[in-house]
């Protein structure tokens, strides 16, 4: 794998990367404590000043920053730069409520680019590649956080952003696409369609995904890896924090490698907040290092996961976390038994016969909350006989009844008839009267 300049911070010894998140969370701090009057009252409120922090732990005393902050500060009430230096905003897609806003100052912006730069590097995306950028372009992160990097590494980027299926499938094909940056979901999707073109995506010269925005399993990734003949990376960010480009697997997809010299990581118990001891599982939360116009001091992402305390065989130093399976707020409780969409995923997909295309319908019968999932079948077993589509039924109910340990509905259907999305899908439907 060839080294770009730009990831010499991925390999720095661990003491001095310790030094330098130390020098610039004390500066970011200071920053936040001048500028954004929501986090200095909250620091006075508990008889703190920027000079308590001594050393990197000290960071637990500081005061979480939630989502709900941003809300209620809506638009600019975070910002801690003054609009004149604000270059950009961003939005969220407010997938679980009122979007929120953030801002970019031109050096924000050069750090995000930077990080972009040294994600796509690290799953070996270099120069010579020809990337197709399939996230939104817009007020959303994805697109344009995708391709500042991939331009900065010196990549030939296509601009395509989201949507208009076909013509994504002619644009790999002509303009010969080595790596592809869009959601698990979308690329599945792009495969079937250009299946149902008579375009195999594995004879084209596309070699790499980095993917993500949504939660994906190890199941899936070996579906996409097969149908896509490419190998298939797990990026993570979110507009919080910077948009993508926060964590992504190197070469050996064995969790990803947070920019820790920009975002710290801390793990907490979601329940107590207190930080847990490397390696257990818990909330991530993230500090932000350099940002100038939007600082946010220990934002909690709800977002589980667990920092890996070996070192990676890749040489980097920088932590890495494993993937995120799940958010703190997507459980569903189902007849008392907690249940995750991942891990309906991971059942479902074991099982042969199935489509990687599910959705999770919930549903009040009789006062007592229902769960369907349903799921495509390949065209080969739902135009065999009933036989076969009832073995399969009945392999999915037990798969499912031994992750869940609760037997839920199974419907088959036939392929290609849950609705597609060409951003982040959406597996849960709820129909419960709230
Ligand atoms: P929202 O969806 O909340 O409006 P974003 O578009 O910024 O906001 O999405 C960020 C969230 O998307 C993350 O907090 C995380 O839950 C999810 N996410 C992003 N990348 C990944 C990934 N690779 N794996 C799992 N979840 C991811
Ligand atoms: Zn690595």
């Amino acid at each position: 794998m060839t080294f770009h300049p730009a990831s010499a911070p991925d390999y720095l010894p661990i003491p001095r990367m310790r030094e330098l998140q130390l020098a610039r969370l004390r500066g970011i701090v200071a920053r936040a404590f001048e500028r954004v009057p929501l986090f200095r009252q909250r620091m006075e409120e508990r008889g703190l000043d920027p000079d308590c922090l001594s050393d990197l732990a000290d960071l637990a005393r500081l005061p979480f920053t939630t989502k709900s902050d941003l809300r209620d500060t809506y638009p600019f009430g975070l910002f801690a730069s003054p609009m004149a230096e604000v270059v950009r905003l961003h939005a969220s897609s407010g997938t679980t409520g009122k979007p929120i806003v953030v801002a970019y100052t031109h050096q924000d912006l050069e750090v995000w680019t930077s990080v972009m730069l040294r994600a796509l590097a690290a799953c070996g995306v270099t120069a010579g590649d020809v990337v197709q950028n399939a996230y939104g372009y817009g007020l959303f992160t994805g697109g344009l956080g995708a391709h500042y990097g991939a331009e900065a590494l010196g990549a030939t980027v296509i601009p395509i952003s989201g949507g208009n299926t076909d013509r994504q499938i002619n644009v790999m094909k002509d303009f010969g696409v080595t790596a592809i940056c869009c959601t698990p979901s979308y690329f599945l999707h792009l495969v079937d369609r250009a299946g149902e073109l008579g375009i195999d995506i594995r004879s084209l010269p596309l070699r790499a995904g980095i993917f993500g925005a949504e939660p994906w399993t190890d199941s899936m990734r070996r579906r996409i890896e097969s149908e896509g003949g490419i190998r298939a990376f797990d990026i993570y960010g979110l507009t919080e924090i910077v948009g993508p480009g926060v964590g992504i697997e190197c070469d050996c997809q064995d969790g990803l490698h947070l920019f820790e010299d920009h975002f710290y990581p801390e793990v907490i118990d979601p329940e107590t907040g207190e930080v847990l001891p490397a390696g257990e599982e818990g909330e991530l939360v993230l500090t932000t290092l350099s940002k100038q116009a939007m600082p946010l001091i220990r934002y909690r992402t709800r977002d589980i996961t667990r920092l890996l305390t070996e070192p990676c065989p890749c040489g980097r130093t920088v932590r890495r976390m494993t993937r995120i399976a799940r958010r703190s707020d997507d459980m569903l409780i189902i007849r008392g038994v907690n249940v995750f969409p991942s891990q309906i995923e991971a059942a479902l997909l074991q099982v042969e016969g199935t489509l990687p295309h599910y959705q999770i319908i919930l549903e009040r019968e009789k006062g007592l909350d229902a769960m369907e999932v349903q799921v495509e079948v390949t065209p080969q077993v739902f135009s065999d006989e009933v036989r076969v589509l009832e073995g399969l039924h009945q392999r999915l109910v037990k798969a499912l009844d031994h992750t869940l340990g609760l037997r839920v509905g199974v419907r088959l259907v036939a392929p290609r008839t849950l609705a597609r999305s060409e951003g982040k899908a959406k597996r849960v439907v709820d129909r419960r009267e709230s």
